[in-house]
């Protein structure tokens, strides 16, 4: 086959940063490598495949192209629009939306941009706590949503899940414009409908931020909150494995109308999104947003949500096995959150795990008595675990070398101790599960004949 043009310069671009660039060129070859040689488990990566990659690297990016397909306000823009108009419509069957923007630059700026289009300063929302695993742009008062607006929250209970009688009070008490839910580690499902009775209840809007599990929303392991919101958003590069960026979507409220009576939910996005909070958009992750909208309607995908939460479930079994408190009893998505032991913090544990390649977070519990920045727990995830291929078997080796570690780190003043021949040990064991579950991008093509697992013939073609 010819080879396109897209093949040529994007090789050619490679060996031109090689030549002329070798300091970027190894700084990027080796952040490959960490990437591809350390077990990631936390809970917000995700991962691209090649496909996704190139398409970003596509010289699509050099077009500018203020406005929406069919109304830019320059010329030049045939192509553009029909890649944006691809993401739109694959976006909206993915979710099963009536409208979607595909522009938002990440999940921040849409909450914000569906903020604007509601609400003037001083208006009321009620968002999650950012202690109790709600997002910055849900109205902590280190972010603009908390400096512009007034910010009230909720939590969870004692047993660390939603408590939605705080919720309904609080929404009784505050009266506020804008209900938020969604959050950053919360192991449990969350109950849209409930929350959007209490909003119709107090003549609120609810957005809902489904960043985390929009993969499970989108392969339908997770209830959607589509029609139960008026508004979601969601990034496109944490459980949806695309390009940095981000959705807003409406489902049946799409027409129903506006504050101020005269535009439909739909329109005031679409101007929120541009002219009042963007420019030109960004062309190229656009194109990329499509395509990871393609691979998300493909039906490998819905077997990949499947195995993110029973990877999940395991890592959960797993901990609660070797005598660990996992918080909420146990998880419905990809998140797990746990206690550590006594007199481990969160930031001493994340740094010997990483010593020994396993990526995780510290994560405050609830009721914790430590900082954000310390912290009495570790928050893990199955995404990019799972699109690598791995399975029970491995989610039960991680466990049992995530318990090694821990069993072994003495804390020491600020720092930590951790035996050398134990730290090699691990780190040998998570060299090895890495090179047997590559990375999409690294895996090789199987040739024909081999035998292989039917998950990693998957993730093969995933990789293609
Ligand atoms: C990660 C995250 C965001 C922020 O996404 P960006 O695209 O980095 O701005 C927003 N909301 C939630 C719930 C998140 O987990």
């Amino acid at each position: 086959m010819k080879q396109s043009h897209i093949e040529r310069y994007l090789a050619k671009g490679i060996q031109t940063l090689r030549h002329e660039d070798p300091e970027l060129f190894d700084i990027l070859e080796r952040e490959h490598e960490r990437q591809s040689e350390s077990l990631s488990l936390i809970a917000s990566s995700g991962g691209t495949d090649a496909s996704v990659l190139a398409t970003v690297g596509a010289t699509i990016v050099n077009v500018t192209a203020e406005g929406y397909p069919g109304k830019r306000y320059h010329a030049g823009c045939r192509f553009v629009d029909m890649a944006e108009q691809l993401a739109i419509d694959r976006a909206k069957k993915v979710f099963g939306a009536q409208y979607v923007n595909v522009q938002p630059h990440c999940a921040s700026f849409a909450n914000h941009t569906v903020m604007q289009s509601l609400l003037s300063p001083g208006d009321t929302i009620l968002g999650m706590s950012l202690d109790q695993g709600g997002h910055l742009t849900h109205g902590s008062p280190a972010n603009l949503s908390g400096k512009l607006y007034k910010a009230v929250g909720y939590g969870l209970d004692s047993k660390g899940l939603i408590d939605y009688g705080q919720l309904r009070e609080q929404a009784l008490a505050h009266r506020p414009k804008l209900i938020i839910c969604g959050t950053t580690s919360y192991s449990r499902v969350i109950d849209f409908d409930r929350i959007r009775a209490v909003a119709d209840e107090v003549g609120a809007y609810v957005l809902a931020d489904i960043t985390h599990i929009a993969g499970l929303v989108a392969a339908g392991v997770h209830p959607s909150p589509i029609n139960a919101a008026h508004f979601t958003t969601t990034c496109t590069f944490k459980q949806l494995f695309g390009p940095r960026g981000a959705l807003i979507l409406i489902g049946r409220d799409a027409e129903s109308k506006g504050p101020d009576g005269s535009k439909t939910l739909s329109q005031i996005i679409q101007s929120a999104v541009f002219p009042l909070m963007q420019g030109s958009p960004e062309v190229h992750t656009i194109a990329a947003k499509a395509r990871a909208m393609g691979r998300l309607l493909e039906p490998s995908f819905r077997e990949l949500a499947h195995r993110i939460k029973s990877n999940a479930a395991t890592l959960a079994h797993e901990l609660q096995l070797r005598g660990y408190e996992v918080i909420g009893g146990g998880t419905d998505n990809h998140i797990v959150l746990f206690r550590l032991p006594a007199g481990l913090n969160g930031e001493v544990a994340t740094r010997a795990l990483e010593h020994c390649g396993i990526l995780v977070n510290k994560n405050k519990i609830p009721g914790d008595f430590r900082g954000a920045a310390t912290a009495s727990g570790l928050r893990l995830g199955s995404n990019t675990a799972s699109l690598r291929g791995m399975g029970k078997e491995q989610m039960h080796l991680a466990i049992e070398l995530i318990d090694t570690v821990l069993r072994h780190t003495r804390s020491d003043q600020g720092g930590f101790e951790l035996d050398e021949s134990l730290r090699h040990q691990v780190n040998g064991s998570v060299r090895e599960l890495c090179r047997a579950y590559p990375m999409p991008y690294d895996a090789l093509p199987q040739r024909h004949g081999d035998a292989i697992e039917s998950h990693q013939a998957e993730e093969v073609a995933l990789a293609r």
